[in-house]
């Protein structure tokens, strides 16, 4: 146990009882499978083909019996023929990065929005938010929901939103100072970067910097780049978890204890299923997550694969929710790469260059192909005193990630450093991965 103060926006539904919430989504999933049987025409015909009529659908053991959504859904009846609501009813749209140049788009009704909210809510007080606090948004304002998002939330708890999107870093910081931020949402990659120039600036967190705490998702990050961040900035770190099919951010969160994600159960289902076969696995098993929103109403999404891998826990928290948790996400099934037969995650790289002395968590992953095997680069960024050695340490740091990747992926690497400062930075989330096997 952390021995911190837990905050919770919504006591009634966040601590239900297990009993009182299988009954709640049992009854909210019957009539979201009604609504979309009767409203989207694609999924009434996948039910049909699998001869499931709505009525079968009556507590949550049953969602076994649906179909899949997936993201190549949002493609082939891009933008509106997965609406479950009028045209009329819905009030905004948000959208992500698609399989092809198109993005895809989720509409929603005033009620997606207001749930949301909610769910934002919900996570930016588990960070420890209050009306007292100054929330600085430095995620991006537009069709990605990340920064809506943290606004929408930060409203509903009457704080202070300061809406300042992502980039312009001595700017952010400059406001950081001026208006006394106390809560930071931004990706992982961007607080990185921000904490790092609050540092070379020659601020100090506590004095100079007033922020408590941060909500950074969007994106993957490791344990140990949670904890560099804590450091760089003082700050209780969080990781918050979403995405547009679902609303966004908020979907899932950290509290204090940071020990899993507290899922927002009242308005989401999760699975965990076996990604090649589609079965579910129990708690504690690692496999793809899956979800099904259930108090959506103007594009419902059932049992929509996400590809993102974790596993789940019905654990009690020291926090006092019941609700269940999700691991940290691992990797994706997708984007996985797989370098000479073996399953190569961005994290695992992540967690040896974060712990590596020398080097920033600024990186880059190559991978190609020569003479029919892959090879994969690791590009990373030295620090200050790394690169003005004296005493001959580069070639030594060098040689220790070689083997510490060997030693935790299980391949060769050739690993390359770049001189501080050189590699992109990234305001928004990050791109790690350079795959040229593909062109
Ligand atoms: P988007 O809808 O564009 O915001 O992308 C959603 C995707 O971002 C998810 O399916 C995850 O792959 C990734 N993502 C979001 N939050 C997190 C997080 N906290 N940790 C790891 N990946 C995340
Ligand atoms: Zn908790």
């Amino acid at each position: 146990m952390s021995g911190k103060k837990h905050l919770i926006y919504n006591p009634e539904k966040e601590c239900m009882s297990r009993d009182e919430m299988h009954a709640w989504q049992s009854a909210k999933l019957a009539e979201t499978v009604r609504r979309e049987y009767e409203n989207v025409p694609m999924y009434r015909a996948r039910m049909d083909a699998k001869g499931v009529k709505p009525e079968d659908i009556r507590t949550v053991e049953d969602l076994k019996y649906l179909p899949f959504m997936e993201k190549t859904d949002l493609r082939d009846y891009y933008p509106f023929d997965l609406l479950a609501s009028p045209r009329s009813e819905i009030v905004r749209i948000h959208g992500s990065s698609g399989t092809t140049g198109k993005p895809i788009v989720s509409g929603y009704t005033r009620n997606d929005v207001d749930v949301w909210s909610e769910m934002m809510a919900r996570t930016l007080t588990a960070a420890g938010c209050t009306k007292d606090d100054v929330v600085q948004v430095a995620y991006g304002f537009g069709l990605f929901t990340g920064g809506f998002g943290a606004y929408q939330g930060a409203d509903k708890i009457g704080a202070m939103v300061v809406p300042m999107s992502s980039g312009n870093t001595q700017r952010q910081i400059m406001m950081m100072q001026d208006l006394g931020a106390t809560m930071l949402c931004c990706t992982p990659s961007y607080a990185t970067y921000l904490g790092e120039t609050i540092r070379e600036m020659g601020l100090a967190p506590g004095k100079d910097i007033k922020l408590k705490a941060g909500c950074f998702g969007a994106e993957p990050w490791s344990e140990a780049m949670r904890v560099r961040i804590e450091e760089l900035l003082g700050i209780d770190a969080c990781d918050i978890y979403g995405l547009t099919e679902l609303g966004g951010p908020g979907v899932a969160f950290n509290c204090l204890e940071k020990d899993g994600m507290h899922i927002n159960e009242d308005h989401v289902i999760a699975e965990i299923i076996d990604p090649a076969t589609g079965e579910q696995l129990p708690y504690g098993e690692k496999g793809e997550l899956v979800f099904t929103s259930i108090t959506k109403t103007g594009m419902p999404m059932l049992r929509y694969r996400t590809h993102d891998i974790c596993s789940l826990t019905d654990k009690p928290c020291a926090c006092g929710r019941s609700t269940i948790r999700m691991s940290r996400i691992t990797g994706r099934t997708d984007d996985m790469l797989i370098i000479r037969g073996v399953n190569v995650f961005p994290s695992q790289i992540e967690t040896v260059l974060v712990k590596t002395q020398g080097v920033a968590p600024h990186y880059m992953l190559v991978v190609d192909r020569v003479n029919n095997s892959d090879t994969l680069e690791v590009q990373v960024e030295m620090t200050e005193e790394m690169f003005s050695d004296t005493v001959g340490q580069i070639e030594n740091v060098r040689r220790y990630i070689t083997e510490q990747i060997k030693s935790v992926v299980g391949i060769s690497a050739k690993v390359t450093l770049n001189a501080p400062k050189s590699m992109p930075r990234s305001e928004g989330k990050a791109k790690r991965i350079i795959d040229n096997r593909k062109l």
